[in-house]
C-alpha cells in the first residue's frame, strides 16, 4: 500500500466506495463523478502508479475484470456500448496515481463527445514517426 493513495485506502476498506465487483487481484467501484450512468473504475489491489509501472499480470487481471463489468453493464443497465479509458501521467489527464481503468457505459443518446479530432498528416511524417517507434 502506498502512503496517501486514496485507491489503496479503498482496497484496505479505510475509505468508503460503492464496490460492485472484487476478486483476488482487483476491486471495481463506482466513480464518484460519473460521466454516464454506471461509470465504474477497476483497480489492481496492488499499488502501481500507472501503465508505465503496472506489471503484466496485474494489467491482465484488470483487463479481465473490466470486460466482466462491461458485460454486466450491458446486461443490467442496458447500455448500447462501453468505453474503456486509462490515463497515464498528468499530460494524459491522470489525476489519481493508482492505476485504474474507467469502464464507461455508453448510451445512444448520451452527451459524451470525442475529446479530440483526427488530424491530417502527410505520409513522410507518418513514416518518420513509425520509424522512431520500430
Ligand atoms: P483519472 O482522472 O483518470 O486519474 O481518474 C480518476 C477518477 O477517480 C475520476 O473520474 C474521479 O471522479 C474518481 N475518483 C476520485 N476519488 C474517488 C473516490 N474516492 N471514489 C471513487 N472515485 C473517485
Ligand atoms: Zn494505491
Amino acid at each position: 500500500m502506498a502512503d496517501d493513495c486514496i485507491f489503496c485506502k479503498i482496497v484496505a476498506g479505510e475509505l468508503p466506495a460503492e464496490v460492485v465487483d472484487e476478486d483476488d487481484h482487483t476491486v471495481s467501484f463506482m466513480d464518484i463523478n460519473p460521466w454516464t450512468r454506471g461509470h465504474a473504475l477497476v483497480i489492481p489491489r496492488e499499488h502501481a502508479r500507472n501503465l508505465f509501472e503496472i506489471d503484466d499480470d496485474n494489467l491482465a487481471y484488470v483487463a479481465a475484470a473490466a470486460k466482466r463489468l462491461a458485460l454486466r453493464a450491458r446486461e443490467r443497465l442496458g447500455c448500447d456500448g462501453v468505453n474503456l479509458l486509462n490515463s497515464a501521467e498528468p499530460a494524459a489527464w491522470q489525476t489519481v496515481f493508482h492505476f485504474h481503468v474507467h469502464v464507461i457505459p455508453r448510451y445512444e443518446d448520451d452527451p459524451l463527445r470525442l475529446p479530440g479530432a483526427p488530424q491530417q498528416v502527410d505520409q513522410d511524417e507518418l513514416r518518420a514517426v513509425a520509424e522512431e517507434l520500430r
